[in-house]
């Protein structure tokens, strides 16, 4: 019994030896089969991301260089569709092998995709070796191997980015090479090396869309807001609303930076109704807290082009309670004149909703007041290129007073933005001109600056104003 047990136990050892291999050997080849592509045997995306990382720690530390190639065959599509899968697998495992060849052994060439390969000269120590690399790699893929039976002519394109000059990070690196490398293949030069001005391109436009992207849902844009004063008491009705992104690492930007970006991509359409919401909010806070105030939103003209608009104005401002007469909505002379007929449909639902519409930049197009008035405008805001030295350029001044004027005579209210002097200002109000914007009373500000602004400005409170006025009249 004693034997036989000692028996079964032994043998019980060898199998549990022999699993215990097996599935050594199997996690193994499951962890080679993780990492590596199985078609050319190359490390795959996975086990690139890891050596980038490992080389940006080494880098950092011996505040050394490397360099990442993004390489892309240039007629491999053809081939595969001509010639077959079977011949576009062999190109692969061909290119795979001659670019492996050419470099040296502490570099890792990688197969990311279909003809994607990318390389990471880990050792290089400036440059010219990552140039070197790059021409060594074309040469080594310049001739026409015979695969299959046929003569296939490759080719490469490749685009090089180095750490850390023109990338600190590996997801950067990555797409900078990439856009080098898209520049190579379309200017037929073998290999570029990224360049800012290369990445102004595409490669930055599509990054920094992704990000006005996650900034629009992730409450990153910020509004700002400039008070309009009506010359009458000379105070306050309104704030004009004025968005400004917070990007994480760029800081405050300016509307110029992102607006035109947001109009070509239909983020204008989020970013809208977010500054719409936020307006709205901010309008409904100051209501309770007993200060009446229209808030002015801008609108692009892809959001008058749109027939959905105007209900999703009209929904926002369900959410809150505010009368649609607080809501005013500036259309550029240019946007309405970009597609009128869609733009006139807009603005007639809008306004027949009890919103105020005001015509911005007026001046700057061809648009007659008379047809405007027929649209059911309320405003027009003469452009502060005609507003800002009207007091010195005698021009300016006949184009705003006759602005005026016309006008009146139709019943249109007449804002003048770019305020930024003393004397404007007075001329303005001679001229009968209804509300300002301007420096000269503020500059677009944060809510908070904004409130410390209502608490203590001449242009808040009535009586102060009218002193300010009558000294104006006198001066
Ligand atoms: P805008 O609608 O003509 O807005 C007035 C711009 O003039 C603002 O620039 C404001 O800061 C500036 N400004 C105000 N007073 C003066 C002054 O006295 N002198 C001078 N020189 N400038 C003055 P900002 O905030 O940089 O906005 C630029 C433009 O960006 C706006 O021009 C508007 O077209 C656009 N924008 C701003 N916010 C939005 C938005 O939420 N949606 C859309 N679609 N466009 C927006
Ligand atoms: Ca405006
Ligand atoms: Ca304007």
């Amino acid at each position: 019994m004693l034997a036989f047990g000692s028996a079964a136990t032994v043998l019980g050892l060898v199998i549990a030896v022999v699993v215990v291999r097996l599935t050594h050997r199997q996690a193994q080849s499951l962890k080679h089969q993780a990492m590596f592509d199985a078609l050319t045997d190359l490390p795959n995306r996975l086990l690139f991301a890891d050596r980038v990382q490992q080389a940006i720690l080494v880098a950092r530390r011996e505040q050394r260089v490397f360099a990442l190639i993004a390489m892309d065959l240039n007629r491999f599509k053809i081939i595969n569709d001509t010639l077959g899968h079977h011949i576009g697998d062999l190109v692969l495992q061909h290119v795979a092998a001659r670019t492996r060849a050419c470099l040296r052994e502490s570099d890792t060439v990688a197969r990311i995709g279909g003809d994607e390969f990318v390389i990471l000269l880990a050792t290089i120590s400036d440059l010219d070796g990552a140039l070197i690399a790059a021409k060594k790699i074309l040469a080594a893929l310049a001739d026409a191997p015979t695969l299959g039976g046929h003569s296939v002519d490759v080719g490469a394109s490749l685009g090089i980015a180095i750490f850390p000059e023109q990338a600190q990070d590996a997801e950067t690196l990555q797409r900078r090479a990439d856009a080098a490398m898209y520049f190579a293949k379309q200017s037929h030069s073998g290999y570029a090396l990224y360049s800012n001005t290369l990445g102004q391109d595409a490669e930055d436009r599509n990054a920094l869309q992704g990000e006005l992207r996650h900034a629009i849902s992730h409450d990153q844009l910020v509004l700002h807001y400039q008070p309009k004063i009506d010359f009458k008491p000379g105070h306050v009705n309104g704030v004009e609303v004025l968005v400004r992104w917070n990007h994480p690492m760029l800081g405050l930007l300016a509307p110029d930076k992102f607006i035109p970006l947001a109009e070509s991509s239909n983020l204008i359409k989020p970013l809208t109704v977010a500054v719409l919401r936020g307006a709205l909010r901010q309008c409904e806070a100051w209501r309770r807290a007993g200060i009446d105030l229209s808030v002015l939103v801008n609108l692009s003209a892809v959001n008058v082009r749109d027939p959905e608009f105007p209900d999703k104005v009209a929904a926002i401002l369900a959410e809150f309670s505010v009368p649609p007469a607080r809501l005013e909505l500036e259309i550029t002379e240019a946007a309405l004149m970009s597609q009128p007929a869609l733009a006139v449909a807009c603005i007639k639902k809008l306004s027949r909703m009890g919103l105020q519409i005001s015509i911005d930049d007026f001046g700057t197009g061809y648009s007659s007041m008379a047809y405007l008035k027929e649209l059911l405008v309320a405003k027009i805001k003469i452009d502060r290129s005609f507003v800002k030295d009207m007091a010195s350029n005698h021009n300016d001044a006949v184009i705003v007073r006759s602005t005026v004027e016309l006008g009146h005579s139709l019943g249109l209210k007449i804002v003048a933005e770019g305020v930024e002097t003393q004397e404007v200002w007075d001329q303005l109000h001679a001229l009968g001109c209804d509300d300002a914007q301007g420096y000269f009373m503020s500059r677009p500000l944060s809510a908070t600056d904004f409130s410390a602004w209502l608490k203590h400005s001449q242009w808040a409170a009535g009586e102060r104003v009218e002193t300010n006025i009558v000294d104006l009249k006198t001066a």
